[in-house]
């Protein structure tokens, strides 16, 4: 499997289709080196796009298809990706979920089919960036009823953002590698503290 966003950013793919809605997450820019917002362009977007929907497609059992995008989708898609952010950063207490943009994950309807094995499948409807918001919404409903989209975080450092799936026993991991990310920003902490502390030893006269 492929998982190009995710893959950037070294982070392992989420279980079953919550992937999906993580390779969306990882489609913006962050990271070091920084790597580039995949919707940016619309040839990037759209090449982005049709990997996930090839893999969504293998990894599901579910027909492949194409969504084409227009430029128009390319907003409607960071849209979409930014509430998804911020939604998951304040669960996680590192931001605030703006109780306004609710409005924007409006998505498409999908259709539930039950299939003669009495396999039940939830399919996207729409076109564009209402398809892709229709089947990304879906996959976090499956995963809300699996109890595994408590586990879907955004590193918490700054500069990274990487969305990760949290395989922590408990549930407590906030940075997307506790090596990199938790250490860079743990000696940042370090050195603040030790520099008020030098200040209230020798405070700046005026
Ligand atoms: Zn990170």
């Amino acid at each position: 499997m492929s998982w190009s966003a995710t893959e950037r950013f070294e982070v392992r793919p989420a279980p079953g289709g919550l992937v999906v809605v993580q390779e969306l997450l990882n489609t913006s820019a962050g990271g070091r080196p920084r790597k580039p917002d995949l919707l940016d362009t619309l040839d990037s977007a759209q090449g982005w796009l049709d990997r996930v929907l090839d893999e969504w497609a293998a990894a599901s059992g579910r027909t492949r298809e194409r969504v084409a995008l227009i430029d128009r989708d390319l907003d409607e898609l960071k849209r979409l990706r930014t509430r998804l952010r911020q939604a998951l950063a304040a669960r996680g207490g590192n931001g605030a979920a703006d109780e306004a943009e609710d409005a924007l994950l409006a998505a498409e309807p999908v259709t539930l089919r039950m299939a003669a094995d009495s396999t039940v499948t939830v399919e996207p409807q729409g076109d564009g960036a209402r398809r892709v918001t229709s089947a990304v919404l879906a996959e976090c409903l499956l995963s809300q009823t699996l109890g595994t989209w408590q586990r879907l975080k955004i590193c918490r450092h700054d500069r990274c953002g990487a969305a990760f799936y949290d395989h922590s026993r408990n549930s407590s991991a906030v940075w997307h590698d506790a090596r990199t990310c938790g250490n860079t920003v743990n000696l940042r902490a370090s050195r603040e503290r030790r520099r008020a502390h030098q200040e209230s030893e020798h405070p700046v006269r005026p």
